[in-house]
């Protein structure tokens, strides 16, 4: 997995002027092997770059458009195939790779990073000041190593260097228990500790923002889910289990529910979480949905009539609670049976099995107290192998 950052370019006139030329000349560069490419036969379009012949003989610079130009001919021959207008590229941006750039840590009383650029002149470089900011330290000191190609681009008339970060690998943990999360658009996420994460911002949030439009993606609602999965990973330090993905089409849908739902960044969470899970060496598993909300997590008898709204009340054992916490506990239940982690269950489903003596179809059990709001700063004590789970941890 590559991460990339955005770093704002501080240079003068001068500089921003060589950066503007190279953009030029790589824009022109970039449509016109486009053209050429363009008539290229599919088998030939196979290739990862394009022969060696067909490639820019000028300098390097034009050599990188050309392989930038025959990878955008790729895809879309790839992806929209009939498409018969040929691609022009119009963006404001050039690559550079390491024959071109160099990297220098090098502190000034502003700028701690630097980066020795091409300068559009046979061996000539320009220097152009960087500040690294917070999260490209903290990765730097974990041990990500910085790819070594780096793009400027020009965003809203400001220039900006888009390097790429490796993460150190990370091995998986073991003996961690999985949280099983319901991603629900009314009711926010809810996990299988009986947390409801996120429901009244979430709302709020979306009626106050669903008309604005954003540039560059910076949606405050991507943001806010930016928040919940890095507090999630944070929170409960262990594997997550999450529904697979079939819903999350407005097809079919009522209107109204197109309305209320407009520009929701669907699947963007479960990514995101599956993303920052990774990097921490936490696993995120995916499980088949299918009447996770009808089925009692207790003695496992489904019905659609357990199911009322929000509120769940099984017809068979009258176990009874929020309908969301019951489908993130069955997603909780479902991953262990398949993966065999412990499942991460709420207070009230374990205390219910004792209650009806029943025995869980499982080997282990991790128990928490479901807290109210947030969950306490100690629920990272609990002993992820807690066996007994009736008694309360924390
Ligand atoms: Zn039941």
């Amino acid at each position: 997995m590559k991460l990339s950052y955005k770093l704002k370019v501080y240079a003068n006139k001068g500089k921003i002027g060589v950066l503007e030329t190279l953009a030029r000349f790589w824009q022109k560069k970039v449509n016109y092997y486009i053209n050429f490419y363009w008539k290229a036969p599919d088998w030939e379009l196979k290739l990862n770059k394009p022969p060696k012949e067909f490639r820019g003989s000028g300098s390097k610079l034009e050599n990188l458009a050309s392989v930038k130009a025959w990878q955008t001919v790729k895809s879309i021959r790839n992806k929209k195939r009939g498409q018969k207008d040929k691609p022009v590229f119009r963006k404001d941006e050039f690559e550079l790779d390491e024959t071109l750039f160099t990297f220098e840590n090098f502190t000034t009383k502003e700028f701690d990073f630097w980066i020795k650029s091409y300068s559009g002149k046979r061996g000539g470089r320009i220097a152009i000041p960087f500040k690294k900011h917070r999260r490209l330290n903290y990765w730097l000191n974990k041990g990500a190593r910085l790819q070594k190609t780096v793009k400027f681009k020009k965003v809203n008339n400001n220039w900006y260097a888009i390097v790429y970060l490796q993460p150190k690998k990370v091995k998986t943990k073991q003996n961690v228990p999985v949280v099983g999360i319901d991603i629900d658009y009314t009711n926010g996420a809810v996990d299988s500790a009986g947390n409801i994460w996120f429901d009244k911002e979430w709302v709020a949030l979306r009626k106050r923002t669903k008309w604005r439009e954003y540039k560059n993606g910076n949606n405050p609602l991507k943001q806010a889910f930016n928040r919940l999965a890095k507090t999630l990973v944070n929170t409960y330090r262990c594997h997550f289990a999450l529904e697979k993905l079939n819903f999350k089409g407005k097809k079919g849908r009522s209107k109204k529910f197109r309305r209320d739902y407009k520009n929701l960044p669907y699947g963007y969470l479960a990514r995101r979480l599956e993303t920052l899970a990774h990097l921490e060496g936490f696993q995120v598993v995916r499980v088949n949905p299918a009447g996770t909300s009808q089925t009692c997590p207790v003695c496992g008898f489904k019905s659609r009539e357990n199911r009322n709204g929000d509120y769940f009340k099984c017809k068979d054992c009258g176990f009874k609670n929020q309908a969301d916490v019951v489908g993130a506990t069955n997603i909780a239940l479902r991953a262990s049976l398949r993966y065999r982690f412990q499942p991460v269950v709420a207070q009230a489903v374990a205390e219910e099995w004792g209650r009806q003596g029943i025995q869980p179809p499982l080997e282990y059990f991790a128990v928490c107290t479901p807290p109210q709001s947030r969950p306490p700063a100690d629920f990272r004590r609990c002993d992820p192998l807690c066996h007994t789970y009736l008694t309360t941890c924390g």
